[in-house]
């Protein structure tokens, strides 16, 4: 048993079942056990990969502030040193990240920018911001519901004391009119799974506020429907495919689809305007994908075959051209930014 499932096991003990949204805080975010602390999971030896990681294509097309491994940070420095110099010298970076062994490795790549590390957005200080997130909201945790005769059930993650692993469980109250269950799910049929992300709807509530009252944008792009939905899209990942998302705390990477009506919501409610979703394809498509790649090409005639399929792996249906989506948030009195209709 790994020291994380033996924590689990005796707080369930003490406290009872955790929501899920306990299990993947503890999961992804335990000071000294969790996944994100413990590890650089990204690339061909971690557990997943990232549009970032797959090619500079997608962070060339990119202005933006995020985290991760700095890959598309990187990539767009280097891109607005070229086309926006003035911009590049006047930029203060800040990078909002939890994880110390992903902080070093941001480190390493952007210490030319001289970045200024946040544990939380609301550390930032005032002002018009540039704001990007990929595959940052899918990593937030998740509360489930499942529906029941007389209503909504949480789902709840519980120790099964016989087989020594834990287990499902749900809630044995049930609570008719969940607020935080979005309205188009609310009325789903019984059996059905209803999720909800409550430090993805204060993230988004956060920039609307600040977009609409100092201005700026946000650039999301993640996975998930552009409406919400019902069903259980809580999964795990590890060495590059599928897992159990209850087998291995902290030892895989857990995430969920991202409903991109309900962070839109939260940002409109807050003030701001939002733009899209479009599908990732559409959007990398409109920005110049096509023309960017031929200019990679000619650059390096060797590396063709290479780049097509970076290029069908970012933008094609099979890849994440359709379920990656991105949403733009800005300030009213500002237009849809480049990319959206
Ligand atoms: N944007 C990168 C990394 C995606 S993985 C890319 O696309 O390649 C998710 C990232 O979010 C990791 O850097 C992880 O450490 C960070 N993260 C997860 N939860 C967080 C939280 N609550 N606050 C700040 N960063 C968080």
């Amino acid at each position: 048993m790994t020291a994380l499932l033996d924590l689990l096991r005796r707080r369930i003990a003490v406290d009872g079942p955790l929501t899920v949204a306990q299990y993947m805080a503890e999961a992804l975010g335990h000071p000294r056990h969790g996944y994100y602390t413990t590890r650089d999971p990204l690339g061909a030896a971690g557990d997943f990969t990232t549009a970032p990681e797959i090619s500079q294509v997608f962070g060339v097309l990119l202005v933006e502030l995020g985290p991760g491994r700095g890959t598309l940070m990187q990539d767009a420095l280097r891109a607005i040193g070229r086309a926006a110099p003035g911009f590049r010298a006047a930029l203060r970076l800040h990078l909002v990240e939890t994880s110390p062994t992903l902080r070093a490795a941001q480190a390493a790549r952007l210490a030319a920018a001289d970045p200024v590390w946040l544990d939380r957005l609301a550390d930032l200080a005032e002002g018009p911001a540039l704001v990007v997130a990929n595959e940052f909201f899918d990593a937030l945790p998740i509360r489930q519901w499942q529906r029941g005769a007389g209503g909504w059930h949480e789902r709840l993650v519980g120790w099964d004391e016989a087989a020594g692993t834990l287990r499902w469980e749900l809630s044995a109250r049930a609570d008719p009119g969940l607020a935080l269950i979005p309205d188009a799910v609310r009325g789903a049929p019984e059996g059905s799974f209803a999720e909800a992300c409550p430090a993805g709807l204060s993230h988004a509530a956060m920039l609307g506020r600040r977009l609409a009252q100092q201005g700026g944008a946000a650039l999301v792009v993640d996975y998930g429907p552009a409406r919400s939905s019902a069903g259980d899209s809580f999964q795990a990942m590890r060495r590059h495919a599928f897992a159990d998302p209850l087998a291995a705390p902290g030892e895989a990477d857990l995430t969920a689809h991202v409903d991109f009506q309900a962070l839109a919501l939260a940002a409109t409610q807050a003030g701001a305007t939002a733009h899209g979703p479009v599908p990732q394809g559409a959007f990398l498509e409109a920005l110049g994908l096509r023309a960017r790649a031929a200019q990679l090409k000619q650059a390096s005639p060797a590396r063709a075959a290479e780049i097509d399929a970076a290029i069908e792996r970012l933008a094609g249906p099979d890849g994440m051209g359709t379920l990656f989506k991105a949403l733009a948030l800005t300030a009213p009195q500002t237009g849809a930014p480049a990319g959206f209709p």
